[in-house]
């Protein structure tokens, strides 16, 4: 059977289709999506909206055409209903709607989040892991007990990569920041122009309460630095030059040596409660190489295997949902048309897994 997959919970639009009968390292035969970007601003949602609409048709047909398929070949839709931003989930939900009246296919509506695990369990060895999921809105820390997909650990106020962008966009670096914000943190370990060659990291709050962690606090205060960074620069223009505290590098190194340290804790201990022993990352912030590098020396200290799935099923993309599309399909899981709608709150936890 064919399963067609949409994302669009929040700056991506994207088609994935999986192909049931193929062997598990080739079922994905498409996976391909349009996201927002912007050199200014953040995502705004009408405007995030109004993208997935110019871009959905093309976005679909590029997809049929890597699969060799069309329309009338899928057997299954499924779409992302819960969580993201409602102006853009809605966008998917009725171009899901549409397709499904027009050819007369079944529905199903799928969680976000818990794709980003099922995902990773398809393409790399993992069984049953922890998931470590950092993206744009979602911080979380998730793992399968007793029939469903529980939060162990979460942020309590904004995500880590919503964190990484808002920093990224005061120091002027556009959007998304997350990669830029690794450069420059990578080049201030590597092209440090101090005398002993260290990094230099400046002292940010440390947020972790019990499980849960929060960015807030640590953004205001990398505003307060930058501020104080670009009034030195224009003291600068007047003034016989002398050394900021700050640069743009030490503090992209120093934010990121801050937020991942706080979810290498948590995750750790999520593992040690649920005495399991793999550790799965997820979300688009997961793409960092330092947080990599960081999630490994935890795992490997304490004896459990970290997975880290290829950076195109890391970010939001919709071969995931058609893959949990699948799983659930399989179990009985089915929508009808009137009950197609969207969830923007849902939560992961909210979910009866039938599948496993
Ligand atoms: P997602 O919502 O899962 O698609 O992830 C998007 C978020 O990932 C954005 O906030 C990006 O800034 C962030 N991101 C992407 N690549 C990286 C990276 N290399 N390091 C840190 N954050 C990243
Ligand atoms: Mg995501």
């Amino acid at each position: 059977m064919i399963y067609l997959g949409i994302e669009s919970t929040a700056h991506t639009f994207g088609i994935g289709i999986v192909d049931d009968k193929l062997p598990k390292e080739k079922k994905i035969i498409a996976n391909v999506k349009d996201s927002v970007t912007t050199k200014t601003g953040g995502i705004i949602p009408a405007k995030a909206a109004d993208h997935h609409v110019e871009v959905c048709d093309a976005v679909l047909r590029n997809a049929l055409v890597k699969a060799n398929l069309k329309l009338e070949d899928v057997d299954v839709i499924a779409y992302s209903q819960s969580p993201g931003i409602g102006h853009c989930l809605r966008i998917g939900a009725m171009f899901a709607r549409t397709i499904a009246l027009k050819y007369n296919k079944p529905l199903v509506g799928v969680n976000h989040c818990i794709a980003h695990l099922e995902i990773g369990r398809l393409v790399t060895e993992a069984k049953d892991p922890v998931l470590l999921y950092l993206s744009g809105a979602n911080t979380q820390v998730i793992a399968y007990e007793g029939k469903k997909y529980r939060i162990f650990g979460e942020t309590l106020d904004i995500g880590i990569g919503n964190f990484i962008d808002c920093f990224a966009r005061e120091l002027g670096l556009g959007f998304p920041g997350g990669p830029i914000v690794e450069k420059l943190a990578r080049a201030e370990i590597e092209n440090n122009p101090t005398e002993n060659k260290t990094p230099h990291y400046v002292e940010l709050p440390y947020c972790v309460k019990g499980m849960d962690v929060n960015f807030g606090g640590i953004l205001t205060n990398l505003k307060q630095k930058i501020k104080h960074m670009n009034a030195h620069k224009k003291e600068h223009q007047t003034k016989e030059h002398t050394h900021c505290y700050y640069t743009k590098e030490s503090l992209c190194y120093s934010a990121q040596e801050t937020v991942f340290a706080m979810m290498v804790e948590v995750a750790e201990r999520a593992l040690a409660h649920c005495d399991k022993k793999e550790l799965l990352l997820g979300g688009g912030v997961a793409c960092n190489k330092r947080l990599q590098e960081m999630c490994e020396k935890m795992c490997k200290a304490r004896g459990a295997k970290m997975f880290v799935p290829a950076n195109e099923f890391l970010i939001d993309n919709a071969a995931m949902i058609a893959w949990l599309g699948l799983l659930q399909y399989k179990a009985g899981d089915k929508l009808k048309i009137e009950d197609a709608g969207i969830k923007p709150y849902l939560r992961t936890d909210d979910i009866d897994v039938a599948w496993r």
